[in-house]
């Protein structure tokens, strides 16, 4: 494993110039400090935002497909850089190092869709009821995005949203969490090589805003950013979707989720065990698409507990730890305040409990915030689990009807991702039908979603949709045209005479 300074070396050469007092990055892992940042003055953001719409108004004059070779050629850089990048991802947010590989993997896979999108930006044309008259329906470049992103992927996300806004011909300025913007400054450094040797790309095509929430809002708040995609809490989202809403701005929010799996009667729990593990534990529950509840019929209630309980017991024994080594399936939370909120939460459900599973503190030596995942038994849902609680902590509620089983499901306020484990066919199309969620599985868990679909959910989750699909027309501006083509005088709509 690459030492940490000389990783930082290679993969932000110029981290000395953005060093400063304003910002403590530690690492999850064992609390030692990977830098001190500088973050950028209200001021010093508006004067990027400016720089954003002059790399716009160039952009979005380069054709599409060359857009999408710049892409490409990025995609070529990650894939060249995956090993360190994904070493950095671990280092900085903690997540197993696995996974780490599999959120650059993630990256590649974005630039590989968004290159392949280059050429496949497809309008309409619509037939007109005028004569000599066509319609069409155009899509066009919008504007600089600003792009806010959470912790927990601290660099797929950016990629989700620049990938497409790129071939969509935007400019991008990307306001990393202010726990995880080293793996940002990576890929701004890997970014900036490729445009190097690339003249179609303007400078400032994209930026990174060093800071907090009041960087944030800098962008939220300025009409020039065309695009507001944030990623992060609900609590963020009610900050940040009316400011921009006020503005007549446009905003994609990816927020909070409180996932759960329904485990029925036919289910093979060959199937549903692992899914739910990975769901669960996977990323010590700290995705936004983690499962958070498994909803359980009650004639297999006793086998799935005692089945999940043992695998915690083990998972909590010999697979909590250092999430660079080899083995390890369990890494730390990101900090001491994730810690608390999780330890509050266990506290709010322990006299509705039937029994509780872990969620002690462990390693505590190391210095990072290592927890044993939690299992929480239910004899009956609850309001108490209604809020997400960002960590390895899972409720099993039992249920007697699938209606049962669906109104427990759609009973909280998120809408991210669910899953049913089940062998009858009825009962996944009634799932698919009446889940309320973005993302809804069948016989797979309700986190590691591909790129190639649409990704995020509704209600308190945002309603936005980025990723795969045709996420691209969040960051297009659909224009209608209609063109007449005759020598007499032109006819009007709605066969209106109009005579003078
Ligand atoms: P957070 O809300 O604390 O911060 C997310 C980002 O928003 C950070 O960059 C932060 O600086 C910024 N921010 C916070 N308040 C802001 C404001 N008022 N104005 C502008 N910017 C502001 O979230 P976190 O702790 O980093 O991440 C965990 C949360 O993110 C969880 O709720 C998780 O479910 C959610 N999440 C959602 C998705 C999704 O796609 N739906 C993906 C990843 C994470």
């Amino acid at each position: 494993m690459t030492q940490t300074r000389e990783l930082l070396n290679l993969l932000i050469p110029d981290l000395a110039g953005k060093q400063g007092q304003s910002l403590t990055i530690s690492s999850p892992i064992d609390g030692q400090v990977l830098a001190n940042l500088r973050v950028d003055s209200v001021p010093e953001v508006q004067q990027k935002i400016g720089q954003a719409v002059q790399a716009f108004e160039k952009w979005r004059r380069v054709p599409a497909p060359r857009r999408g070779e710049l892409v490409r050629r990025f995609g070529e850089a990650l894939r060249a850089n995956k090993e360190p990048l994904a070493q950095l991802v671990t280092l900085e947010c903690g997540k197993i190092i696995e996974e780490g590989r599999g959120e650059v993997q993630e990256m590649i896979d974005i630039c590989d869709f968004a290159v392949g999108l280059s050429r496949q930006l497809y309008g309409l044309t619509i037939v007109s009821e005028r004569p000599d008259h066509v319609m069409q329906e155009n899509w066009h470049p919008l504007g600089p995005v600003g792009i806010i992103s959470a912790f927990n992927f601290p660099v797929a996300v950016w990629s989700w949203n620049a990938a497409l806004a790129l071939v969509c011909g935007d400019s991008c300025l990307w306001k990393p969490s202010e726990k995880t913007p080293l793996t940002a400054l990576a890929c701004q450094h890997l970014f900036e090589q490729v445009c190097r040797d690339f003249p179609d790309a303007p400078e400032h095509l994209n930026q990174i805003i060093l800071g907090t929430a009041e960087q944030g809002n800098a962008l939220v708040e300025d009409a020039r950013v065309a695009l507001i995609s944030a990623t992060g809490s609900t609590r963020m989202g009610r900050a940040v979707g009316p400011k921009v809403a006020a503005r007549f701005g446009r905003a994609l929010l990816e927020l909070g989720g409180n996932n759960a799996i329904i485990v029925t009667e036919s289910a093979d729990l060959g199937v549903a065990i692992p899914s739910i593990l990975f769901g669960a534990v996977g990323t010590a529950g700290q995705r936004c698409t983690s499962t958070r509840r498994v909803i359980v019929h009650r004639s297999l209630a006793d086998k799935v507990f005692d089945t999940l309980k043992q695998a915690y017991l083990q998972i909590g024994a010999t697979k909590v730890g250092n999430p660079l080594e080899a083995g390890t399936l369990v890494g730390p939370l990101i900090d001491g305040h994730a810690y608390e909120h999780m330890q509050a939460a266990l506290d709010r459900i322990r006299g509705a409990a039937v029994e509780v599973v872990g969620g002690q503190r462990l390693l505590e030596s190391t210095g990072g915030h290592y927890v044993h995942p939690a299992l929480v038994r239910l004899s009956e849902n609850t309001p108490l689990i209604d809020e997400e609680t960002f960590a390895p902590l899972t409720y099993a509620i039992p249920f007697d009807t699938l209606e049962e089983a669906m109104a427990i499901h759609n009973s909280v306020p998120q809408g991210l991702s669910s899953a049913i484990m089940t062998t009858d066919v009825r009962d996944a199309e009634f799932f698919k039908r009446f889940s309320d969620c973005g993302i809804a599985n069948v016989n797979i868990g309700t986190s590691g979603a591909e790129i190639g679909g649409a990704f995020g959910g509704e209600k308190e989750t945002g309603g936005g949709r980025e990723s795969g699909s045709d996420a691209w027309k969040a960051y297009m501006r659909r224009q209608t045209s209609t063109t007449y083509y005759g020598r007499s005088r032109p006819a009007l709509a709605q066969g209106i005479t109009f005579d003078v």
